[in-house]
């Protein structure tokens, strides 16, 4: 490829609504561009990603035994009703009617249809088991599309879906692609971690999701790290922890009796060491708020159900409270914006206030007061109903891994998959079965598997990126190793030497870009420095004359001198 033949369109600053970095950073390097919220054009730069992470995605699949096909991105509403889905979705599910004003679905996941496809071919437990995929768009109405590619509405997935004969059979396929994925996401280079997703209605861990560690991550993951033991926060929290505290009907009971001393205690009652608890909260906070927050005055940021217009905002103690009823009172009186209610003027992410066990812990520590304990700025019977006990179980950092093998701790992670034990729901509703070895109907086992093919784009640039821009890993950067001559045009030496190199590296299977566009060298390399390629070599007069050329890896600070005729042999 030759830059002057390809399309490059970088930008000095980054568009305003772009908030978390892989955001800022896919904008100025030209690799998406918005056309609405949520929707984006995948520009050369940025296909040229995606595809790579699909081809990746496509081998490890077919490799595993999966089979490709591809559904429609358009679905008769009568299969989503068959399922129920149609009413259950909500919002989330695009409709759109015809010219018969007959209504149909945009794809966001294709479990009906699959399972349509499979109860017309599949007659007998011969056939089984089969697992069928596709790499398709997707289009999610998302209450708050944001971040660029991470949280868009129209995006794309690569799902697949298993079919068994008994529930051995399907736990099989899914243990299958687990393996699978595990293979792709190490292929592509990131920090991942499997964490159990749900404690499994049909027995065992139903459920996996796959996530990329980064701080911006808008999950919590707790993991133990002398063991196994890895799940997300939620899954988590309805797991039976070692019980390191009192059970909380009994502590409500007796918190309800006033005290002065609020905070302290409701720690005592609760068994729980407050020194470390507020620490922990007022790290997170510190990082991230650096200069709102001391000890006597600490700004709480809680927001209830993903929805960022009903973020509570509380000082503690002292423990008044305000609910916003929309994002402009929230910039009014914080200067910035809800969830990223930060120092303001700075677009630092305090998501991790809003986390759930953050934000828990946060109402658990603050909501003592004259009145007993409750959620801060909760006013019980008029707010919301009387609280589940059960709320206040929070994890912690700290607390016993359930596996008896240490103790927990937590980070942040982006899912990037999920695989999912689905069992006979989607079967039966849809009355997809099977002839067993008695000649008799069964429903059929199942499970599915996706992965956010575009999100990958995002989470890996929060995993990899420096003040110059991103920092590709090879297997899915967009290309892996540029060209730069100095003088491509004027120098004839140069020439020879870059259009000889060029050709070699090709051979070699190299995914080369020769930048021809008579730049600047400066200019030249924040390009490619933001784009994140990440091997530059640069052949420039002055080094030829002792037969070198300069490699430099986009992590490494110095060039290297390398000798031209073992260029080839270097970058392999
Ligand atoms: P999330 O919790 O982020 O909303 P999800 O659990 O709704 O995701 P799944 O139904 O499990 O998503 O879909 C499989 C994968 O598709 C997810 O693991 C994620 O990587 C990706 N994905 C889901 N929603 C989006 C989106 N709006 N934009 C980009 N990728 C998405
Ligand atoms: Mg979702
Ligand atoms: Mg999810
Ligand atoms: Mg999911």
């Amino acid at each position: 490829m030759r830059a002057s033949r390809f399309f490059i369109s970088t930008l000095k600053d980054a568009p305003s609504d772009a908030e978390i970095v892989s955001h800022q950073l896919m904008m100025r390097a030209g690799m998406i561009k918005r056309l609405g919220s949520g929707i984006y054009t995948y520009m050369p730069t940025g296909l040229r990603v995606i595809r790579k992470v699909e081809a990746i995605i496509r081998e490890e699949m077919n490799k595993a035994g999966a089979i490709e096909l591809l559904m429609p991105l358009v679905q008769p509403a009568e299969l989503w009703q068959e399922t129920g889905r149609w009413d259950k979705m909500g919002p989330e599910l695009m409709r759109v009617k015809d010219r018969h004003g007959r209504e149909f679905a945009i794809q966001p996941t294709s479990e009906e249809v699959i399972t349509d496809v499979v109860r017309g071919e599949i007659k007998s437990y011969r056939q089984l088991p089969l697992n069928f995929y596709h790499i398709q768009t997707k289009f999610r109405d998302e209450r708050r599309p944001r971040f660029g590619l991470m949280r868009g509405r129209e995006f794309t997935m690569k799902d697949a879906y298993s079919f068994d004969r008994d529930l051995a059979g399907m736990q099989a396929s899914y243990k299958v692609m687990f393996d699978a994925y595990t293979a792709i996401f190490t292929r592509f280079g990131l920090k991942f971690r499997a964490v159990a997703a749900d404690n499994g209605a049909i027995g065992g861990t139903g459920s996996h999701e796959f996530h990329v560690i980064a701080s911006t991550g808008e999950d919590a993951l707790v993991y133990c790290p002398t063991s196994d033991f890895a799940a997300n926060m939620e899954a988590a929290e309805a797991m039976p922890l070692a019980a390191t505290r009192p059970a909380p009907a009994e502590t409500m009971a007796k918190v309800s009796t006033p005290s002065t001393t609020k905070c302290e205690q409701v720690a005592e009652l609760l068994n729980i060491d407050l020194s470390k608890t507020v620490k922990s909260i007022a790290l997170t906070v510190e990082r991230e708020m650096e200069g709102h927050i001391n000890k006597e005055n600490w700004l709480l940021l809680l927001r209830g159900d993903h929805d960022l217009n009903e973020i509570k905002v509380s000082k503690v103690p002292g423990l008044s409270s305000h609910r916003f009823a929309t994002e402009e009172e929230i910039i009014e009186a914080y200067g910035t914006r809800p969830g990223y209610l930060g120092p303001i003027g700075t677009q630092q992410s305090v998501r991790v206030v809003a986390d759930r066990t953050v934000a828990n812990m946060a109402d658990f520590v603050c909501g003592a007061n004259e009145e007993g304990f409750h959620l801060v700025g909760v006013n019980w019977g008029r707010d919301v109903a009387e609280p589940d006990v059960a709320d206040l179980r929070n994890v912690v950092e700290g607390d016993a891994s359930p596996d008896g093998k240490g103790v927990l701790a937590i980070e942040r992670g982006i899912e990037v998959g999920h695989v999912f034990q689905l069992g006979t729901a989607y079967s039966e509703a849809m009355k997809a079965t099977f002839l067993d070895e008695n000649g008799k109907p069964a429903p059929l086992q199942m499970g599915c598997y996706g992965i956010g093919v575009t999100r990958i784009l995002g989470a890996a640039i929060e995993q990899n990126y420096d003040d110059k821009g991103i920092i590709w890993p090879t297997s899915i950067a967009p290309f892996e190793l540029v060209l730069c001559p100095m003088g491509y045009d004027r120098s004839e030496m140069v020439k020879e030497e870059t259009d000889k190199l060029y050709a070699a590296l090709q051979a070699a299977g190299v995914d080369v870009i020769i930048d021809d566009r008579g730049l600047r060298p400066g200019a030249m390399f924040a390009d490619w420095e933001l784009i994140g390629v990440p091997h530059r070599v640069v052949i420039g007069e002055r080094g030829l004359k002792e037969g070198n050329l300069e490699y430099q890896g986009r992590r490494d600070t110095e060039a290297t001198a390398v000798p031209a005729a073992g260029m080839v042999d270097f970058i392999k």
